[in-house]
């Protein structure tokens, strides 16, 4: 099974894919995208993200290499490399993608039965909010933009197959290992 996680920036979708990364390393792994935006504050090169050049991105768009792209962000290409599921499966585990909630649709569309579509949903706008401030990588400026645009990524919530409210986290992990059982155990 594959696992696509959305939500607008802030609802807590790395923190729900780390919690499944941390109790089940064995089983999962996440699916590392190209981008074109700079590293923050620990990331590293060829862990959460290949970083790239806008030339380079554009090169691989021409070499066809990508299941998927978007230009999430004003000028910002974010994009999922066709390797990633190989490379994932081939060492036995389960591909988990943090992409966009339209890269989510796109590739949701593209596996079909073989993916589950989960949506990360944040309580309100006012603690995604102090969740983005919180988190502390993030300028004000892009603060302010993610928020402008989490009011339509909200509204792709339908489109997904499971829906995931995080506010206790407590709680969120429970339905989200919930989720997992049941797909781990054929139940649609
Ligand atoms: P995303 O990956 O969706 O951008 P993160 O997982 O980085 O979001 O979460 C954004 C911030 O909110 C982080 O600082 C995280 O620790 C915090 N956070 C996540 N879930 C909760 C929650 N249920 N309650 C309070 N804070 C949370
Ligand atoms: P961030 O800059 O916070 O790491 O990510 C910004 C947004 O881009 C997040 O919603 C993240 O899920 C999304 N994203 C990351 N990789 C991809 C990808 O390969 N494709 C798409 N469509 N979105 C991605």
């Amino acid at each position: 099974m594959i696992y696509i996680f959305c939500a607008p920036s802030g609802s807590g979708k790395s923190t729900m894919v780390n919690h499944l990364l941390t109790c089940h390393p064995d089983l999962f792994e996440l699916s590392i995208s190209c981008t074109t935006r700079a590293p923050r504050g620990q990331e590293v090169h060829g862990r959460e993200y290949y970083f790239v050049t806008v030339d380079e991105f554009r090169q691989r768009i021409a070499n066809d290499e990508f299941i998927e792209f978007e230009q999430v962000y004003d000028g910002l290409y974010y994009g999922t490399l066709k390797t990633e599921i190989e490379r994932i499966e081939q060492a036995g585990r389960q591909v988990l993608f943090d992409v966009d909630v339209k890269g989510g649709v796109n590739l949701k569309r593209i596996l079909g039965d073989r993916a589950t579509s989960i949506f990360i949903c944040p309580p309100s706008i006012d603690e995604l909010r102090r969740r983005l401030e919180g988190r502390g990588d993030t300028s004000p400026e892009m603060i302010e933009k993610r928020l402008a645009k989490a009011e339509e990524e909200l509204s792709y919530r339908p489109q997904f197959d499971r829906v995931v409210i995080n506010d206790d986290l407590q709680h969120a992990f429970r339905q989200l290992d919930a989720i997992i059982d049941r797909s781990a155990s054929g139940v649609k």
